[in-house]
Parts: C-alpha cells; structure tokens; sequence
C-alpha cells in the first residue's frame, strides 16, 4: 500500500490495494470479450490507478442473458422476500466490515473525502439496504372490491431485467440507491458504473456474491457510456432502465428506451438547486449552512445549493461571512481527515468549472473570493464565490458542478420564489428561516422534489428523492423507489358460480 502525504504532514489513512479490475457477469470476474481495458485516474495527481475492463455490447449481451437466466429461471425472484431480505441483511454486514477500505477507493478514485465515505457514503449506504431488505417481505398489493359479481386482487411483481447507469459523483451511495430497492423487488440487474469511478462497484459485486446473491442477480458492467451505457438502454431484454446522470444523456436514454424495447425509464437529473435565506435567519448559521451546501462533494453533487438566495436585511453581513468563511475552508488530499474538500474528479471536469468561473467574471459577476486553481499538482480549485449575479447570466442557469457559489439578493417572500423557480431544473431547494409561515408557503411554491428546511442535505431512505421539470422524474429512496422495479398485475374472478 502506498501511504499519501497532504501539506507535508503524514496521516494515518492509505490509499487501497486494488483487487478487482475485472467485469463481474454471472458471478464471475471476467475479461472483456474484446480484452480492452481503460484506465482509471486519481484526481490528486492525474496518476494512473489501475486499468480496468472496458466492457462493449457484446459484454452487456452476456450480462443481460445472465440476469434473463436467473430472473426466469433462478431463485431470487421467488425466493421469500423474507429471505431476500436475510441475504441483503447479511451484504449490509460485509460493506461494513470494509468500510474503511472502500471509503479509500472511492477517495482515490472520485476524489472524494475518505471521512465523509467513513461517516456519511457508507452509513447511508448501509441505511438504504437494510431499509429495502427490510421492505422485501412487506410488497404485497391490494384486495379489490369490484362492480358486480367479481371480486379481484392486485399482484406486486418484479419488473424483471434492470440496468442501473450511473455516475461518478456518488459511486457507493447511488449503487446503493439503485441496486437496494432492485434487489429487494425481486428484480436481477446490470450496473454500469460511471468510467470515471469504476472500482468500488466491483467490490461490491464481490460482496455481493459472499452474502449468497445467485450468479447473474447482479452483473457490474464497466465501461464507456456511448458503447457499454447505450447497449443497456437499447438492449431488447433489459425491461426497465434506473438512470442517474446528466440532462443530456437522460434524453438519450429515453429515445434509445422508445426505439428499442420501451423499457420503462427513471430519469435521475441535473440540478441548479436554490438556497434562501431569509432576515431572520442566524447569519452565523446560514453561512456554514449555505457553504456546505455549494463545497461539499466539491460541488459535485446534483443537489447542490449553487443558487443562494439572500435577503437584503442580512446580505451584506452574508456576503462577508461567506467570504470568510470560504477563506478558510481547507482543500487538499481526501484522505487527510481535516480537509474540507478534495479534487474535482478528472481533468475535464476541472477545465469545465474553471471556465465557467471565467466565463462568469466577463458577463459581469464579481468575483468575491476563489476562482483559481489550487495545491501543486491534481484537480484542485479554491471555494468560489460570485455577487452581483443576476438570473440570466450563464452561471446562474447552467449546472456547473463545481464549488462555485451564485449570491442573489431579494426583497421580498413572492420574488424569491419567483427567482427560486425560475430555473429548467426542479430537484431541491433549502430554506433558512425561523418563521414557519414563510417555510411552509415557500415549500409549497417552490417546483422541486426535494425541500429542506433550516438544513440541507438531509438525506434519508425513508425520503423519496426525485426531480420535477428537466431533473427527471421517477423516485429513489422511500418506498416509492420500490415501484419503478414493481408491475401490478390485476387477477379478477366471478365472486359466485362462474357463468362460463
Ligand atoms: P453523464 O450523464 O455524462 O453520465 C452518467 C452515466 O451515464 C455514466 O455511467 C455514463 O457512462 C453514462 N452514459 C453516458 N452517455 C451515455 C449514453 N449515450 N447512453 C447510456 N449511458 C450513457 O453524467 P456525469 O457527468 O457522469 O454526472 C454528472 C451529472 O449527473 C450531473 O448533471 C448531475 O446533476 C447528475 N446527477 C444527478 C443525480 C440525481 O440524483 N438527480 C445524482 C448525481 C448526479
């Protein structure tokens, strides 16, 4: 293993050994069938951490025939949903025997914080499973008092095949949120990791297998989104696809569902999330609140409060605050526990904030504090935070997945929602207030699927997590994230003699 020094000073926490490259189809590694491979990158250097199969269409062939195999003719979806939810039970106990480890492959590999992997990825993570394996006995649908003489029920089946295509930004977290409620459906599954952050799912197959998942239930298929992500959204034997990425390419996945099978699709979009804070909020507070909200996950969070929204009572003491306080917020190696927020995940990444940062000082924003790329080598950019940002300008209306603040002031309640919602996206909003008048008529006004009040980020299985206008629809988490991998299925019967 080798140890990773941050700002001279050495810690306790190692970059992982890396034990699986490989793809896992039937619960086997396996070359691809092409043998190409691809590297994947640590964002703290631009170093190469390993080189990885590079599945194509013809190994997602092979995983869709595994997951067709064991969804008609395996275990799993007639197994008890008792027994199911032992098995994943028995997954959520190995995750968290490793959990140090894969917080730290996630950390080289996303550039992730490893204690937030520890301490925040990882339990809820372990939170989401357990609470679907829980879930898996208790599907059941609804007894159905019909018009006439017949009486009917109603069946919660298994969808069937699923693809889960996901991205980099939350590689453990997401494969949780896809696979969990999947697993305890009945469902069997390929997932295709972003190329970005390819790791951390193998090790989860690999978990997988050890808690007794029948081969071929679940099939990790890395690869390119154009080759391996396009052959599952195209695929005539996948019944449904879970997706979680980019505005952009959820229309594609809809189009290549609506030409190839019309699998059923759930869109998990982009964001540009509104953050207001009203006057009679604690400034102190609403500082810490609003920049956790922008820098953490270095912004690379589909949620992300990018749009901050204050009113003019306390804009000024905000403004200085936030300033500070993005001052002293500390960047550096994700592995050194007292850092705040590690490198953008890859170089394109990188090179796409920092030219909307540019692109933001020449259509007029002030540039408060950051803006500039930080530490000698790697992704790394300083908190930023723009003023004088007015609604129309590109860094306003565009996710920039980045740790780039947008401050807008406000006058009164009607014209921060009006401002909140003027945006394409509708994926969550926070608002800081004590008066509960205010929170309650603003949660109401406001398009998104997710609102938080005097938090953010408060995350929770139980919470069905989902967007409104460009970020999608469908649901994740809650029980509502059962129902994408659920059909009802309707059976009617003569309540007396049957008249045929
Ligand atoms: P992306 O859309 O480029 O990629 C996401 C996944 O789709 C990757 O696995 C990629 O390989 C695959 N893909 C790419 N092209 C494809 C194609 N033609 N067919 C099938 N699959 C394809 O997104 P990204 O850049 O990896 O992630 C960032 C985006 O994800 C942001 O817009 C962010 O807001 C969004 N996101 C949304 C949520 C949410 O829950 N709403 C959560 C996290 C990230």
């Amino acid at each position: 293993m080798a140890e990773y020094n941050s700002n001279g000073k050495s810690h306790e926490f190692k970059a992982p050994e890396i034990k699986f490259t490989k793809l896992f189809i039937n619960g086997v590694f396996v070359d691809s069938l092409s043998g190409k491979t691809f590297e994947t990158i640590d964002p703290r250097n631009g170093e190469v951490i390993a080189r990885v199969s590079e599945g194509g269409k013809e190994d997602v062939d092979l995983a869709v025939k595994a997951a067709r195999q064991a969804f008609d003719h395996g275990k799993w979806p007639r197994m008890s949903g008792y027994g199911r939810g032992r098995i994943m039970m028995k997954f959520a106990d190995l995750i968290e025997q490793h959990k140090e480890e894969l917080a730290a492959l996630d950390s080289i590999d996303a550039g992730k914080l490893f204690t937030a992997g520890v301490h925040n990825d990882i339990p809820h993570s372990l939170n989401i499973l357990r609470y679907y394996a829980g879930a898996a006995d208790k599907i059941h649908g609804e007894t159905l008092k019909l018009s006439g003489e017949y009486q009917g029920y109603t069946l919660k089946e298994p969808i069937g095949v699923v693809g889960h295509i996901i991205p980099w930004n939350f590689p453990t977290t997401l494969f949780f949120l896809k696979v969990s409620p999947a697993l305890a459906a009945g469902c069997t599954m390929i997932v295709k990791p972003a190329e970005q952050t390819p790791l951390s799912a193998l090790f989860f197959a690999h978990l997988a297998k050890e808690a007794g998942i029948p081969d071929g239930v679940l099939n990790v298929v890395n690869g390119f989104g154009n080759t391996a992500g396009a052959a599952i959204s195209s695929h005539m034997d996948v019944d449904a696809v879970s997706f979680t990425g980019s505005t952009e390419v959820g229309r594609l996945i809809m189009e290549a569902a609506a030409k190839s099978n019309l699998k059923s699709v759930s869109l998990e979009l982009g964001g540009k999330s509104p953050l207001i804070i009203f006057d009679d909020a604690d400034v102190d507070m609403a500082v810490a609140l609003a920049s956790l909200a922008i820098f953490y996950n270095k912004g690379e969070i589909c949620v992300a409060g990018s749009r901050v929204f204050v009113q003019e009572g306390i804009y000024d003491e905000f403004v200085k605050k936030a300033a500070e306080s993005a001052k002293k917020w500390v960047v550096g190696d994700p592995l050194d526990p007292q850092v705040q927020q590690g490198p953008q995940v890859d170089k394109q990444q990188f090179e796409k904030v920092l030219s909307y940062i540019a692109h933001g000082t020449r259509e007029g924003a002030t540039l408060l504090t950051g803006g500039k790329p930080c530490c000698d080598k790697g992704y790394y950019i300083e908190p930023t935070i723009f003023t004088d940002v007015k609604e129309d300008m590109l860094i306003a209306e565009d996710e920039i997945f980045g740790p780039v603040m947008c401050l807008m002031k406000f006058k009164t309640i009607e014209e921060a929602i009006e401002k909140a919602n003027a945006t394409r996206y509708g994926l969550a909003a926070g608002i800081v207030t004590k008066d509960l008048n205010v929170a309650n008529r603003v949660s109401r006004s406001v398009r998104a699927g997710s609102i938080w009040i005097n938090c953010y980020f408060a995350f929770d299985p139980d919470a069905p997590f989902g967007g409104y206008k460009l970020s999608g629809f469908g649901r994740d988490s809650g029980l509502n994230g059962l129902d994408k991998y659920l059909q009802v299925k309707s059976v009617v019967t003569p309540l007396y003699n049957s008249p045929w």
